[in-house]
């Protein structure tokens, strides 16, 4: 019998895993606790169970941890970018962020990773440049918390909130997204509230769709870059399949269905988008919307060949939306010491690789 890979099963699962094995089921219960709370994936250390459970465990199943391949932190030491590897030899990117707030210890961001690259190919994005390979399993995706969590425990910080922002596009590996959304939110788990848990999109239509008929309160992002079709398509290649109209009008139902806010990423490429006449398309296109503008400086992808926004022009776009009424952020540029951009890392490991 082919041994069962436990990390990845939600609490429910995990009932009908015991149960199955002809064991009670709250050892279910018992093993959420072990895995996603505390992070244990040696049976031996579950000290709850006898030994005659834990020998049977190890006899058909198995917990499988994603290994830190590296671990850097940014000079301003407000950043740290982790490089995992998987099982079968691919490796992702996650990264944690802090941020000071008036309730005094570092809250920290997770951005993590759905799939090992990504399809979608958007011209700015190192992860696009190095194409897809493979969808991350529920498990997978959980377990970068799990483990960035783990490493900085020393230091009594906690992950507060996570982005699925990372490498790839989440609606596209959308089962497992859910999953480990379960795993992540689960009380006895990971334990991080739905509010606190944010889904990015490159503007997947049926995606959001979807999305909106869960009934959860996870944070929808959407990338938008430009409200024009044609320099949309440009950046990012999606736009052909799901151009602007249609996408803004399955964001429109989202917003009626859910009563959500919803985040508007923008990248601020020099000369691209950050003129008058986007600023003034994109207060249309939000007119009738609870949006929130995060305004991205452009990070510096090689092969892209564009330059990020002057802080001069960033500021005037801001407040020219603020005028409008719609809230509007300014993405604080981190990391770059570490290519803490989505993709950036991995991309340099796997070229140091080639070289060697
Ligand atoms: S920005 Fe996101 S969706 Fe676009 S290529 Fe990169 S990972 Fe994929």
């Amino acid at each position: 019998m082919e041994k069962k890979n436990l990390k990845g099963l939600t609490k429910e699962e995990l009932y009908s895993f015991f149960e199955e094995i002809g064991e009670k089921s709250f050892r279910g219960l018992q093993m959420t606790k072990h895995m996603y709370q505390r992070g244990i994936s040696d049976f031996d250390e579950m000290t709850d169970f006898g030994k005659k459970l834990r020998d049977k465990l190890k006899n058909i199943a198995y917990i499988e941890d994603i290994k830190t391949l590296r671990h850097l932190i940014s000079s301003q030491k407000d950043t740290e970018k982790f490089l995992f590897g998987l099982s079968d030899g691919n490796c992702l990117e996650s990264v944690i962020m802090s941020y000071e707030d008036h309730i005094g210890p570092s809250r920290l961001t997770a951005c993590i990773s759905t799939q090992v690259g990504c399809l979608m190919g958007c011209s700015f994005c190192a992860t696009g440049k190095s194409g897809f390979i493979r969808n991350l399993t529920a498990g997978e995706i959980a377990d970068q918390i799990i483990q960035m969590q783990k490493i900085i425990a020393p230091s009594e910080r906690r992950i507060a909130n996570v982005v699925m922002m990372g490498m790839g596009e989440p609606m596209l590996n959308y089962d497992n997204v859910m999953k480990a959304v379960d795993i992540i939110n689960c009380a006895e788990g990971i334990a991080i509230g739905m509010r606190h848990i944010a889904i990015s999109t490159c503007g997947i239509i049926p995606g959001i769709k979807k999305l909106a008929q869960e009934g959860i309160q996870v944070k929808l992002a959407v990338s938008l870059h430009s409200p024009f079709d044609e320099i949309r398509s440009k950046i990012m290649p999606i736009n052909k399949k799901y151009p602007l109209p249609e996408l803004m009008k399955a964001l429109k139902e989202y917003q009626e269905i859910t009563g959500r806010r919803i985040t508007f990423e923008y990248a601020m490429i020099d000369g691209v988008n950050d003129d008058l006449k986007s600023a003034e398309e994109l207060a249309r296109i939000l007119e009738g919307f609870t949006a929130l503008i995060n305004l991205i400086p452009l990070n510096n992808v090689t092969e892209y060949g564009k330059k990020r926004s002057t802080d001069e022009k960033i500021e005037k776009f801001k407040s020219f939306m603020e005028n409008k009424g719609i809230r509007t952020t300014i993405r604080k540029e981190r990391g770059t010491d570490i290519n803490a951009a989505c993709g950036q890392l991995r991309k340099k490991v796997l070229e140091e690789e080639k070289n060697e």
